[in-house]
């Protein structure tokens, strides 16, 4: 059987697709001495969008969230559809300057975006994006290349997803509508 890798709603890659890549962007990133960047976005108050509009509402704005997000993002960048109303984005080759960039841009894109539901209603929403950066050169101090292709992939993935997360938090906390960069890199 072949396991599903997108998300029927929004068309996205689903979480456990974008684990996987992730997984493939780490080691890409210690063979190539290449920074990377992943990024959790979570949509702003979304319940209330479900409480007053409706399901289907927010179902719209869930599509509609997810194709802003993957026209705004170079072709090599992956956006995944990670939980409920939570994105997932892997951008490879990004140091904290882009990274910063591409945030923000996403961020003030999907501000800016109306979306059009039943009932002659136009929703508008706003997002919270949490950052984290992989510096690779950091990551594989000490160890030969082969050495760190070999090396799981899995801490540096757990470590940078709860990063990215505690800056979500953060963000969330800040006021939302914001970018926040993990503590290492602010
Ligand atoms: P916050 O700003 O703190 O993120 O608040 P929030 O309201 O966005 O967060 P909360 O976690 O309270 O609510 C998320 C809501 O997203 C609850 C859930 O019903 C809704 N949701 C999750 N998946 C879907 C979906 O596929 N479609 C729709 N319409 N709603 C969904
Ligand atoms: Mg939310
Ligand atoms: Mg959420």
């Amino acid at each position: 059987m072949l396991l599903a890798v997108t998300d029927p709603l929004t068309g996205l890659y689903n979480r456990r697709y974008a684990e996987a890549y992730l997984a493939d962007a780490i080691h890409n990133s210690r063979a190539t001495a290449q920074p990377f960047t992943v990024m959790l976005l979570d949509i702003d108050h979304f319940k209330t969008i479900n409480d007053t509009y409706g399901h289907a509402a927010g179902d719209a704005v869930l599509k509609a969230v997810g194709d802003k997000m993957k026209s705004n993002v170079r072709a090599i960048d992956l956006v995944a559809r990670y939980g409920g109303e939570e994105f997932l984005v892997v951008l490879p080759e990004t140091d904290v300057k882009l990274a910063r960039k591409a945030a923000d841009r996403l961020r003030s894109c999907i501000a800016e975006m109306k979306v059009d539901v039943a009932g002659d209603n136009s929703v508008h929403v706003t997002v919270s994006v949490g950052v984290a950066v992989s510096e690779a050169s950091i990551d594989q101090s000490g160890k030969t290349l082969a050495n760190a292709i070999m090396t799981s992939a899995e801490p540096v993935l757990d470590m940078l997803l709860s990063q990215a997360d505690s800056a979500l938090y953060s963000a969330k906390s800040a006021g939302r509508n914001r970018v926040e960069l993990s503590a290492s890199h602010a």
